[in-house]
C-alpha cells in the first residue's frame, strides 16, 4: 500500500509513512524553486535541499529523518519535519 503526501512543506519534500509510523522524506520531483517567507510572504529562492537520515527536529525535538532547505541571499534554514509535518524555520547563527 502506498501512503504518501505531496501537499506538505510547500511541495519541497514528499512525506512517506513508514511501517513503524515513522515518517520519511524524499525530494519532490517537481519541487518549487521558491517558497514564501513565513513573515513577509515574499518569495525566497531555494538554494539546496538536503535530506538527513538522523537528525533532531528543532520544534518537536524528535529524533528522526528530516530535510533541510537553504536559501539564496538568506541566512535562515528551514527544516521539514515528518513528525510536525511542517517547515520549521531556523535562524542561522
Ligand atoms: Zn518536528
Amino acid at each position: 500500500m502506498t501512503d504518501f503526501r505531496t501537499d506538505l512543506f510547500h511541495g519541497l519534500f514528499v512525506l512517506h509513512r513508514g511501517d513503524q509510523g515513522q515518517g520519511r522524506l524524499s525530494r519532490h520531483a517537481a519541487a518549487p524553486r521558491v517558497v514564501p517567507d513565513p513573515h513577509t510572504g515574499h518569495p525566497l529562492k531555494v538554494a539546496a535541499l538536503e535530506l538527513s537520515e538522523l537528525t533532531v527536529c528543532p520544534a518537536c525535538a524528535q529524533l528522526g529523518a528530516g530535510g533541510y532547505v537553504s536559501f539564496e541571499s538568506d541566512m535562515r534554514l528551514a527544516f521539514a519535519c515528518p513528525q510536525c509535518r511542517k517547515l520549521v524555520w531556523i535562524a542561522s547563527a
